[in-house]
């Protein structure tokens, strides 16, 4: 098999906020950098930083604080997040806004004033969440895009990394193996920087709202390299995904909470409200709780015609609703619901992994070289993501790790040998299914996504972990069993799908692993067995690797760097009035 090789100082994997911001702060660092993007989709065009909807949180206000901004990220998080790691969003998402309007060009929507128009979001305790109407994502990636496409970087569109290739003698990363998705061919970028910018995504469930191409391989990758994931149970659900079939790929986007901070009404199939038996905030508790209460509904079979509940907006008027969100009324429309005058079917749905590789305050992670930035990353936001606090996260560490890389690549010489044994293994792993009998790897994902929804999902236990486990031990061997039908390299997708199968198995297991140990519950992390949050003061993060074959876990100390449970740094209350909501 012909390899290709190409040779760059940084390669970036992915395109989203964290992968289009390094680039432009790397360029920015050093304009005679050759930098090289490499994406599994089209720049600008795919992964999540696009689909943000609400917003960015920023602490701008005279009456807002870096300070009162980091308290609710550590309360949202329940004590578990690395607590410099979270000061470092906070404190650098003021420059980063001010950067993406005044030099990446990006318009957010102002008060009458002309300072930034900020609103409320779930969980925090001062309106901070800065937004271009509802679409405040397409905005930031199509700027950045314009700049990128601007500043002379290499682009290798429609290019899946599969492996991380490792020097010669051990002393760091030497660069990627690629698969160009257009052509079948392998390519190997060697680098002397390379940045994870992957976006993980929780697709592994039966609903889910994150982009089609995110399949948590840079995970994958980095757990296969032999680095730590950490937090890797806490996956958090958005409590309305649309419900549309399962033959549209709607089903699972989200509906906003706004539409819930806004008064609408949770029905079960009866037609009977239901979210104040479960929490006094009804409809406005927090995403967790309401998530809960949705799917207590199901396992009780008080559901709707395919399996959720209802939304209702009706009795707040059809012109107002119309008028206050026309974006999800078009949503609803064109799959067939009425929003602003009827019910509509919906289903908690997979949003966001809080979980991710360990990393540190500059991006750079245990291996030389190697460096982390996004949603692939662990540790910022704890046991749950406050809303509008992802997208700060990507862009804010992405531009560190821009500035890191182009740092540490001035300090090294040439690039690092390669071990070409593992460009070799990185080839033969990706051409086995070649070597299996044909068969559709569709039945397999299905089974996972169920799994992962019914055992390792919203609530857990011993028993229901203990029987996910080992359904996607099964699943691990299964999936070298399938082979794919058609020989031909070029654009096979049943190829990329079995890909994305094995990455997405992988990862699960990890999940399923991780919330075994965590016998506590806190934020998206609900286990039946153990229903308290447990001893704050005690509070560890589980770290999961791959040592041979098997997932070795380690639970360690969270480090109260800054402030130890029952303290604050800010006067008042920490968190949000429950009337608050998010993304
Ligand atoms: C519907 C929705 C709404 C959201 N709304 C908000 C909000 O209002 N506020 C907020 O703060 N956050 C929000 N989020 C979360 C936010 O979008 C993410 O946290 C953040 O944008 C992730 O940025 P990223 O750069 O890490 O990853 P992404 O933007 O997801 O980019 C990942 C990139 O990696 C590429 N990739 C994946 N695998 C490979 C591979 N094997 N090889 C090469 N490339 C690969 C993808 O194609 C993509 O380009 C929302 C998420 C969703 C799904």
């Amino acid at each position: 098999m012909m390899i290709e090789r190409h040779e760059t100082d940084i390669l970036i994997l992915g395109t989203g906020g964290a992968g289009l911001f390094a680039a432009l702060h790397a360029k920015q660092a050093n304009p005679d950098l050759d930098i090289t993007l490499a994406v599994k989709g089209l720049v600008g065009k795919c992964g999540c930083t696009r689909m943000v909807q609400g917003g960015y949180n920023v602490a701008l206000n005279p009456g807002d604080s870096i300070e009162r901004h980091f308290m609710d990220t550590i309360a949202g998080g329940k004590w578990l997040p690395r607590q410099d790691l979270a000061w470092r969003l906070c404190e650098t998402a003021v420059e980063r806004i001010q950067e993406l309007e005044n030099e990446i060009g990006c318009f957010f929507d102002r008060n009458p004033d002309g300072t930034l128009h900020q609103k409320a979001f779930a969980g925090q305790s001062f309106d901070r969440t800065a937004h271009k109407s509802d679409l405040t994502g397409i905005e930031i990636i199509n700027r950045l895009m314009e700049k990128v496409w601007a500043a002379r970087v290499n682009r290798l569109e429609e290019h899946r990394a599969i492996k991380l290739i490792p020097a010669k003698d051990g002393s760091g990363v030497a660069g990627a193996m690629l698969i160009d998705m257009r052509s079948g061919q392998y390519r190997f970028v060697a680098a002397k920087a390379v940045l994870m910018a992957t976006g993980a995504g929780p697709t592994m469930y039966r609903y889910h709202t994150p982009s089609g191409d995110k399949t948590c391989d840079g995970l994958a990758m980095m757990l296969d390299y032999g680095l730590a994931l950490r937090d890797m149970e806490m996956v958090q659900f958005h409590p309305t995904g649309l419900l549309g079939g399962d033959d549209t790929r709607m089903t699972g986007t989200v509906l906003e909470e706004g539409l819930r901070g806004a008064g609408g009404y949770l029905l079960n199939g009866a037609g009977e409200r239901f979210m104040l038996d479960y929490d006094p905030a009804g409809e406005r508790a927090t995403r967790d709780i309401v998530s809960r209460g949705i799917y207590e509904e199901m396992r009780a079979g008080r559901t709707t015609p395919m399996g959720g509940v209802y939304i209702a907006m009706a009795h707040l008027g059809p012109d107002h609703v119309a008028k206050t969100f026309p974006g999800m009324v078009k949503r609803c429309r064109d799959c067939g619901f009425d929003l602003a005058g009827g019910q509509v079917e919906v289903v908690p749905t997979a949003h966001y992994m809080m979980g991710g590789v360990e990393f540190n305050t500059d991006a750079s992670t245990a291996v030389p070289g190697l460096f982390a930035a996004g949603e692939d990353c662990g540790g910022v936001h704890g046991a749950n993501r406050l809303g509008g606090n992802g997208v700060a996260n990507s862009t804010v560490f992405g531009g560190i790790a821009g500035d890191s890389m182009a740092a540490y690549v001035a300090t090294v010489g040439q690039h690092r040998d390669a071990d070409e044994s593992m460009i070799t293994a990185a080839v033969m792993e990706a051409e086995h299914p070649f070597s299996k009998p044909a068969q559709s790897s569709h039945e397999l994902r299905d089974a996972l996504a169920h799994t992962m929804w019914d055992d390792v999902g919203i609530m857990r236990d011993e028993a229901s972990l203990k029987r996910g486990e080992a359904r996607l031990q099964e699943y691990a061997s299964a999936i070298m069993d399938i082979g794919v039908a058609d020989g031909a390299r070029e654009f096979n997708l049943t190829w990329h799908d079995w890909l994305n199968v094995k990455s997405l198995v992988t990862i699960s297991q990890v999940i399923a692993k991780a919330a075994r140990a965590r016998e506590d519950s806190r934020g998206a992390h609900f286990r039946e067995d153990f229903p308290t949050t447990g001893d704050l003061e005690t509070t560890k993060f589980t770290s999961i690797s791959q040592v041979g074959d098997a997932l070795e876990l380690t639970l360690k100390p969270v480090d109260f760097s800054i402030v130890k449970p029952g303290e604050s740094l800010i006067e008042g209350p920490i968190g949000a009035p429950s009337s608050h909501v998010a993304e």
